[in-house]
């Protein structure tokens, strides 16, 4: 029988044991983000757990300064003193594989006057220093080409260019291999989405979703799943299309949690791709989602006008139908399994991340994260299950079809 003084010691062992296990999981960690104020500069200082490369530049409409790290885990409740220096919100998140970012929404424009780090001395961690100073519009226009710092974010993470349209054909063609069906979980890493109750976020619901969805589709054994993206990490919006068509999905499903000012309404609506928008309303859900890039810090890309060409306008067109016809088919059963519908449930609005012009792409709004009771639904694993069983009869009922087609 072990003594009492041995249960002691192994207890003692144990908890120990518990402490001393590194508890990071990150290589870096922020532990405090603070502004101090000085008659020419404002200085922004974050101290780290060890020394980092860094970059920060600013960029405009609006407003913004962005710093890119090493991937980072956020271990500061608060950002000190941000109001008085012209910071009016503070996001942080993964960029990509490796690369953090942190993202300060700017009230006026600035330029970075000096940015350096500083090695743990006299009892102060290692700290990343930026100065920086209220500018006019030119001094801006400036200031947004100077990148400060050495960190390089593209090493060997950049997408490969978007491949070549494919030749337009005037029904989907299967090959031998089973369908693949892209999924496309909205947001991530520094973009939350809509932000609902209890610190509920649309790119964690959504990713759930997305998962949960894939893991039916395989079980089913009847298609191929790809997802952009697998975990809570920044994805372009123009990228999401250049991963479906680069390896060739057959079918894209974006999936996302809406948000409203009018907290009661509640739901799920389809989109698909329209140069007009159904309604105002689609409008305005379409300017919001197309922000994502925006919001991760990234600018705006110019559309390449070069691949408007009149083929693949014909393609796109086609295209447009077939997403016309699998958001029916998805209300369908959505209906048939009770789930609730917005009034209008299928609408069309400019979204870029349904602008694949040779794959069949709708947009789910899966619920609105503004509604306290969807919310919380939308967050429990039951009713998410629930949901991606309606998308996937959708699914099989789309290819279904296809089939048919295709012998006919
Ligand atoms: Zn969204």
């Amino acid at each position: 029988m072990k003594s009492p003084s041995l249960l002691k010691l192994i207890a003692a062992l144990i908890l120990c044991t518990v402490f001393l296990i590194p508890t990071k999981t990150h290589a870096l960690t922020i532990k405090d983000v603070r502004f101090g104020h000085y008659p020419d500069k404002t200085r922004l200082v974050i101290d780290l757990d060890e020394d980092a490369k860094f970059r920060t530049f600013v960029i405009g409409d609006p407003y913004r300064m962005v710093i890119d790290l090493p991937s980072f885990a956020w271990k500061t409740a608060t950002v000190k003193d941000q109001q008085a220096s012209g910071i009016t919100a503070v996001r942080h998140g993964n960029l990509k594989p490796g690369i953090s970012r942190i993202v300060f929404d700017l009230n006026r424009p600035i330029s970075i006057h000096s940015a350096f780090t500083l090695p743990a001395s006299q009892g102060k961690p290692p700290r990343l220093v930026i100065d920086f100073a209220n500018t006019n519009t030119a001094g801006f226009a400036m200031a947004q080409n100077d990148i400060r710092g050495t960190l390089d974010i593209n090493k060997g993470t950049e997408l490969s260019a978007a491949p070549p349209p494919r030749t337009p054909s005037t029904k989907p063609q299967l090959t031998d291999k089973k369908p693949l069906v892209i999924i496309d979980p909205g947001h991530g890493g520094v973009d939350p989405g809509a932000i609902g109750p209890n610190g509920i976020h649309e790119k964690n619901v959504v990713l759930a979703l997305g998962l949960e969805l894939k893991k039916q589709l395989e079980e089913s054994g009847q298609y191929r799943v790809k997802m952009t993206r697998y975990d809570d990490t920044f994805i372009q919006l123009s990228n999401r299309v250049k991963y479906a068509r680069k390896h060739n999905g057959d079918l894209f499903v974006s999936i996302h949690a809406d948000s409203l000012r009018d907290n009661k309404v509640s739901g799920a609506s389809f989109y698909t791709l329209s140069e007009k928008a159904s309604d105002a309303q689609a409008a305005k859900l379409a300017a919001r989602e197309n922000k994502a890039d925006l919001i991760a810090g990234i600018e705006l890309e110019v559309e390449d006008e070069a691949v408007m060409d009149i083929l693949i306008d014909l393609a796109r067109r086609n295209t447009q139908n077939q997403s016309k016809y699998f958001a029916n088919i998805l209300i369908g059963k959505f209906k048939g399994n009770k789930l609730k519908l917005l009034r209008s449930a299928n609408r069309h609005a400019n979204f870029a991340v349904l602008k694949a012009p040779d794959i069949p792409s709708v947009l789910v709004e899966t619920g609105f994260m503004s509604n306290v009771e969807e919310a919380t639904k939308l967050n429990s694993p039951a009713h998410r299950q629930r949901i991606a069983g309606s998308l996937k009869k959708g699914i099989d009922a789309y290819f279904k079809t296809v089939k048919e087609n295709e012998r006919s």
